[in-house]
């Protein structure tokens, strides 16, 4: 379980301000690079940096969602839903386009899924609570958060469609391509044949079966617990249209909330490559 420090931890966050790589100062999440000036200046004396490793999981079904996460740079992490067989399997992924926990709702809040994180790194974390003021105070602010609960609800709309008529082959290649654009283009994902079986809730032997299939393309080739992308283009080809679906949604959602002239520049270095 990832370690949560209580308090607001704003020193934490300051220190990292102060060694932000980027131009503006944010961290390198999109939805904090979405928000204006003034509405980042509402949250940022409650922003804390975090650091979280594979595998740590920020909620199990029914904790009470008080912290929102906020991915940043390659930080992955992935919606699970446990079947009746114990297996968990994946619904969602979200990196630094979005954020997880308590983005819309008020009030107590029990987790429905287990949240778990995929590829580790830097977080930036912001209680419910202090969201919620700073909602009350800027409509512009709840803007963003609502129109990113728009953009996550078609991502749900579009998995459950993919799961149910696109093939395994055509998910595994949708599930890298993805990965690998929110993990800022790295030609390497740690990514075990187990973990891919279960993030596609299929048994083991079919993960492996795909694998191989890329293999024998010159696609992929596999390291000790990772995969090495070879052809991103041919991968592409073999990927369902689900991710551009909902990579097409995102841009004209999210993208219309603040067109400033700040933003697409901000924006840039923190878009995901294609
Ligand atoms: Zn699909």
């Amino acid at each position: 379980m990832l370690s949560i420090p209580r308090g607001n931890g704003t020193s934490g966050w300051q220190r990292d301000v102060e060694n932000a790589p980027d131009d503006i100062g944010r961290p390198t999440n999109n939805l904090l690079r979405r928000l204006s000036a003034s509405d980042f200046a509402l949250i940022a004396p409650h922003l804390a940096h975090e650091e979280a490793k594979a595998n740590d999981l920020l909620y199990n079904p029914g904790d009470d969602v008080e912290i929102v996460h906020f991915p940043c740079g390659p930080s992955l992490v992935s919606y699970m839903v446990a079947s009746e067989d114990g297996r968990d399997v994946e619904t969602i992924l979200v990196g630094r386009e979005g954020a997880v926990g308590g983005i819309v709702s008020e009030g107590f809040l029990p987790a429905y899924t287990r949240i778990m994180v995929k590829f580790g790194g830097p977080f930036v974390r912001l209680y419910v609570g202090k969201l919620n003021m700073a909602k009350s105070k800027s409509v512009t602010l709840r803007n963003v958060f609502a129109r990113y609960a728009d953009c996550m609800l078609a991502q749900m709309f579009q998995s459950t469609a993919c799961n149910a008529i696109h093939s395994i082959e055509q998910r595994t290649a949708k599930w890298i391509i993805s990965a690998m654009e929110r993990t800022e283009g790295d030609d390497v994902l740690s990514l075990t044949h187990e973990q891919l079986a279960a993030m596609l809730g299929v048994g083991r032997s079919y993960a492996s079966r795909v694998i191989q299939i890329f293999k024998a393309q010159g696609i992929l080739e596999t390291r000790r617990g990772s995969i090495l992308v070879r052809n991103r283009e041919a991968l592409r080809n073999r990927a369902c249209l689900c991710n551009e679906s909902v990579k097409g949604h995102f841009e004209e959602v999210l993208r219309g909330a603040y067109p400033t002239e700040e933003t697409p520049t901000a924006l840039k270095s923190a878009q995901p490559r294609r």
